[in-house]
């Protein structure tokens, strides 16, 4: 739910009982697409602020955070990333980062809704510098069904860059959905998924890594960063692989300038508190369902 007056843009959410608050200049912008409330604000500290269905989703100041984290973990721990597949994504932000890596020769990005990145080309241009690229190709339809029509091992790296798992996004967060990503994956192929706040939706977290094991997936691991505008301000992503052998470690470091991520905020995103690991601990005996 979002209230705001006339200086502020507060996201209070019922369930945890957490707001968090932006101090606004003034709405740049408002429209009702056929999937949700697009809305973009100017903010007094945070640069551009675009909030769908009245939800945080992506400002100026902080995006390169997790843009970079939801991107580099994946793609520098792939021994050679080269198709990729993005779900959800729509300001952009991923795509751009995917698109610095050299080895990457086809960046896929499925967005449900079109006007997202329309109103994000308009309003976040830097994030969308790189929807040209020739080896970018963005299409707007449900990543669902996209994925269940996707060619067998036709992908290296998937990368869900979803709202929260309510309406359209639902459907990416469950066992049926990761057996699909495992199928259209290389046998080295990368999963990874932002999976909300370790504080808030540890539940959610559990049910992640049990899915995807349920699917086949024999690794999973989760890694943490700050993000200021969600909820908690502390995020997750949660990766999947066939093989343990990566175990997600850095294969190489960027050739490429980045303001957040780096081989050594790579490997440390993966050290988990205890609460989290205690919780996940059984995750990793999850019975994987027969073919
Ligand atoms: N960084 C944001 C976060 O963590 O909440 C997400 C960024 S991006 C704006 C999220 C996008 O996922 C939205 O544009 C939304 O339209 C898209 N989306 C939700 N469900 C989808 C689906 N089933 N297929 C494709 N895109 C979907």
């Amino acid at each position: 739910m979002s209230l705001h007056n006339d200086n502020w843009f507060t996201e209070a959410n019922e369930q945890t009982g957490i707001a968090f608050s932006l101090r606004l200049t003034k709405k740049l912008h408002e429209e009702q697409s056929p999937y949700q409330l697009i809305t973009i604000y100017d903010t007094k500290e945070f640069g551009k602020l675009m909030a769908l269905d009245g939800l945080y989703m992506v400002t100026d100041r902080d995006n390169f955070i997790y843009h970079e984290m939801m991107s580099h973990t994946a793609l520098f721990a792939h021994p050679n990333p080269r198709t990729v597949v993005i779900i959800g994504g729509g300001d952009c932000g991923t795509l751009r980062e995917v698109l610095k890596h050299p080895t990457v020769e086809h960046a896929i990005q499925i967005e449900i809704d079109e006007r997202v990145t329309r109103v994000s080309e308009q309003y976040f241009p830097v994030l969308c510098e790189s929807n040209h690229d020739p080896r970018a190709q963005l299409l707007f339809e449900d990543g669902i069904k996209w994925m269940a029509a996707a060619a067998d091992q036709s992908c290296d790296v998937i990368i869900i860059d979803s709202t929260d798992p309510i309406g359209p996004a639902e459907g990416l967060f469950n066992e049926k959905f990761y057996r699909e990503c495992r199928r259209v994956l290389a046998t080295d192929g990368i999963l990874i998924q932002q999976s909300e706040s370790p504080l808030l939706h540890l539940p959610l977290l559990k049910s992640i890594h049990t899915a995807m094991r349920k699917a086949g997936f024999t690794a999973t691991r989760t890694l943490h960063f700050p993000q200021c505008i969600y909820p908690s301000g502390w995020w997750s992503a949660t990766l999947a692989s066939h093989e343990d052998v990566t175990q997600f470690r850095v294969n190489s470091t960027p050739s490429f300038d980045t303001r957040y991520y780096n081989a050594q905020i790579h490997t440390a995103s993966f050290a988990l508190p205890t609460f989290v690991t205690e919780t996940l601990r059984d995750c990793e005996n999850t019975p994987q369902l027969s073919e």
